[in-house]
């Protein structure tokens, strides 16, 4: 992992292709939120890329369902593990790294997250800390415990933050756009903090991307007829740059990049997946 790109030897070797140095093969990949959506679209390319994986969620179902899917496309069956837990509380991300030692992953992809919707003044202490919690604690404390174990060795963070950190579009969603804002800042001071033990973090900021999550809104817009939901989700649709919204796979693809050594020199940096959202 120190070969990151922090330090380059002088001895003259053969330049590996594009496609080897995206190769996964020997890497292990932790991605939280791999029960849906984005970080299932994260684990099948890794898996494709040759990478073990060790998937986190909840959703102990469709954690399950993600795990299955990616064994039958890969022939590093055994390389892959799952594990269901509650991120928002410490004492499972403790639990859960626990239970890796002697298989710990060398890249670390804290995707799992909530976006509750509720008017700020209806706002209180529980429903704050649920968001917080889910969302920025849990990477907070995931990174700590990705670097407490690979001190000597670096390794790669990449955390999924938001295009409402940048540029609040949405209403009756201050907490979470607290809590995606929170994930940039971990992410910089991370950076600098750690990115002469070989260690790189970066940020992508998806924006309109279809999972399951974002078609749970849809159907509520529709199905109250939220007329205030419906006409921002048009004045959204109509800020896309390129028309349409995203598909979970472009988004993991870009993770697949920052993981992998073409991104080398990539640190600290925000890179939103937004079909232009954010420029236009
Ligand atoms: P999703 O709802 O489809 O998937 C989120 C996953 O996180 C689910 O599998 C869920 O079970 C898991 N999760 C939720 N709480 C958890 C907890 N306490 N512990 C462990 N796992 C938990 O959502 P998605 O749209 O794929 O979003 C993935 C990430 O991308 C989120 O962090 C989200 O904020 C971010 N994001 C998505 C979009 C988008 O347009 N889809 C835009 C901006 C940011």
């Amino acid at each position: 992992m120190k070969s990151n790109g922090v330090k380059g030897g002088r001895a003259r070797t053969r330049a590996k292709s594009p496609a080897e140095v995206l190769s996964m093969r020997g890497r292990r990949v932790l991605i939280t939120g791999a029960a849906s959506g984005i970080g299932r679209a994260m684990a099948d390319i890794f898996a494709l890329a040759g990478a073990g994986l060790i998937l986190v969620d909840i959703d102990e179902k469709g954690l399950q369902r993600t795990l299955r899917d990616v064994a039958r496309d890969s022939c590093e069956v055994a390389a892959h593990a799952a594990h269901v837990a509650d991120l928002s509380r410490k004492e499972q991300v403790d639990g859960l790294w626990a239970s890796l030692a002697g298989s710990l992953p060398d890249t670390l992809i804290n995707n799992a997250g909530v976006y509750p919707m509720r008017d700020y003044l209806e706002e209180d202490a529980d429903s704050l800390e649920r968001t917080l919690a889910v969302n920025l604690k849990s990477t907070f404390w995931m990174c700590q415990a990705f670097i407490r174990e690979r001190r000597d060795k670096g390794g790669v963070m990449i955390n999924v933050s938001s295009i409402e950190a940048i540029l609040p579009f949405k209403k009756d969603l201050v907490p979470y756009s607290v809590s995606k804002s929170g994930i940039i800042a971990l992410t910089r001071a991370l950076a600098r903090d750690y990115g002469r033990d070989g260690f790189r973090a970066n940020a992508i900021l998806p924006g309109a991307i279809r999972t399951p999550g974002t078609g749970r809104l849809v159907r509520k817009a529709v199905s109250t007829v939220n007329l205030d939901l419906m006409k921002t989700g048009y004045d959204f649709q109509s800020r896309l740059a390129l028309g349409r919204w995203g598909k979970p796979e472009e988004v993991a693809s870009v993770a697949l990049f920052l993981a992998s050594d073409l991104a080398s020199y990539v640190q600290g940096a925000l890179i939103p997946v937004d079909g232009g959202f954010l420029s236009s």
